[in-house]
């Protein structure tokens, strides 16, 4: 039989879960090549700790050659397009053919959508921005400290409530609560919409037990560096002293020119298969837009990155070995809420549920905030 050749796109939570799990499945019958711009896998949920200094860099990042001892084929290149008539991925180091292509390239950050971003807030979804935060909070003195969602949607919907909790956490132990006002501004209606109501009313709780302003339904215009102000619609202008902003997001342009996108305007699959319009051709994680059952979206998560990559990954493995029986993508996902005070809460259940996702928070305690340490170390041992 001949070696079929996967090609994926992208060393992020998908890329890295799907690389490992063909290449230890196919070892004889399959080459894996993984294609990724950035020579690092970066653990991004360990960001929050970072901002708080509870982390380094170097502590949660991996060189994606190291997959190579595990029978991975590492390119470090930019992906400059994907031909899918000729099943071809052209990239700076070279094309490569493929007969499996699983595209896990993830949401492109997009900050100069909102004008002044750049200048003026910290980057919570970047390595160097988190590092600058981190250092802005060290010398931070009071006063008010704005969290910023610049649209939707955004990937990992708890991660501006963690920063939230965790800088009031910050902020307590540094004796500086009483002279600083923290205030989330945000699109959304309530905190994480898509678990419904009952999840959103219970984080918006806690938030306010901690004297957090949450500000939903706004709609951020662009931000006055000069001025440290941000300006909403309808001229409504806010000032800060510090800020973290959570930038807008957008399909990578290479999906865009291949005609992957879909009416949600990202890459349009099959939500138990993960399968594209284009034979052999997967999509998984932040890239895809799937529809649930109420009309909202599954959240952009690295659970479901995760998940979808270990079901594509099954799968082409039985079509490879003749098999007929395939997997299906269930829609279940967890997700852990830091909150400081060495506790967190735990959020999970079925996002496919009819008519709206079935999602349970647990009452926060340490336990899930030691799950999140304990998923961190599985993480960069299971993986690398
Ligand atoms: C602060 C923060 C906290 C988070 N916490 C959690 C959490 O607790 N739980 C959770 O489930 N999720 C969390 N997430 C979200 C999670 O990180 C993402 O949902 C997940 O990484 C998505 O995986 P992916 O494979 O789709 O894309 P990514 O992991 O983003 O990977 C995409 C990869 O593609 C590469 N790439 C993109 N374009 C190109 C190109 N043209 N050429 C070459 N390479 C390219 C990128 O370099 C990147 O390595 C968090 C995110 C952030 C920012």
């Amino acid at each position: 039989m001949d070696k079929k050749t996967i090609v994926i796109l992208g060393g992020g939570v998908g890329g890295l879960v799907s690389a490992n799990e063909l290449a230890e499945r196919l070892r004889e019958k399959a080459d894996v090549v993984l294609i990724d711009k950035e020579k690092s896998h970066i653990f991004s949920p360990s960001f929050l700790w970072l901002m708080l200094g509870l982390r380094r860099p170097e502590w949660i990042c991996r060189g994606l050659q190291s997959l190579e001892k595990k029978g991975v084929r590492f390119i470090n290149a930019q992906i400059d397009g994907i031909d899918l008539g000729k099943r071809m991925v052209t990239t700076g180091s070279g094309n490569f053919n493929y007969d499996y292509l699983i595209i896990s390239l993830g949401a492109e950050l997009n900050p100069d959508a909102v004008p002044g971003f750049t200048a003026s807030a910290h980057n919570l979804y970047t390595l160097d921005g988190t590092t600058r935060l981190r250092d802005a909070l060290k010398g931070f003195s009071g006063g008010r400290v704005v969290i910023l969602v610049s649209g939707m949607p955004f990937k990992c919907p708890a991660a501006p409530y963690e920063a939230a909790l965790l800088i009031d956490y910050y902020l307590r132990k540094k004796g500086l609560r009483d002279k600083s006002d923290i205030q989330i501004w945000t699109p959304e209606p309530l905190p994480m919409p898509v678990a419904g109501p009952v999840l959103g009313n219970a984080v918006k709780d806690i938030l306010l037990s901690r004297g957090i302003g949450f500000n939903p339904n706004t709609k951020v215009i662009s931000i006055e560096s000069d001025k440290k102000e941000i300006v909403f619609e309808g001229d409504k202008r806010v000032g800060f002293d510090l800020m973290v902003g959570i930038p807008a997001h957008k399909a990578p342009q290479v999906v865009k020119d291949a005609g992957l996108l879909g009416e949600s305007g990202w890459v349009a699959v099959d939500k138990g298969t993960l399968r594209t319009k284009y034979e052999d051709v997967y999509a998984i994680g932040d890239i895809t837009g799937i529809k649930l059952p109420n009309g909202k979206a599954l959240p952009k998560a690295g659970v479901f990155a995760h998940l979808e990559a270990e079901i594509v990954a099954k799968n082409i493995t039985t079509e490879i070995n003749g098999g007929k029986s395939f997997a299906v993508f269930d829609g279940k996902g967890y997700c852990f809420l830091e909150m400081g005070f060495g506790k967190a809460g735990f959020a999970s259940g079925n996002f496919y549920a009819e008519p709206d996702p079935a999602i349970k928070l647990k009452n926060p305690g340490r336990l899930w905030h030691w799950g999140k340490i304990a998923f961190e170390k599985y993480w960069m041992w299971k993986w690398f």
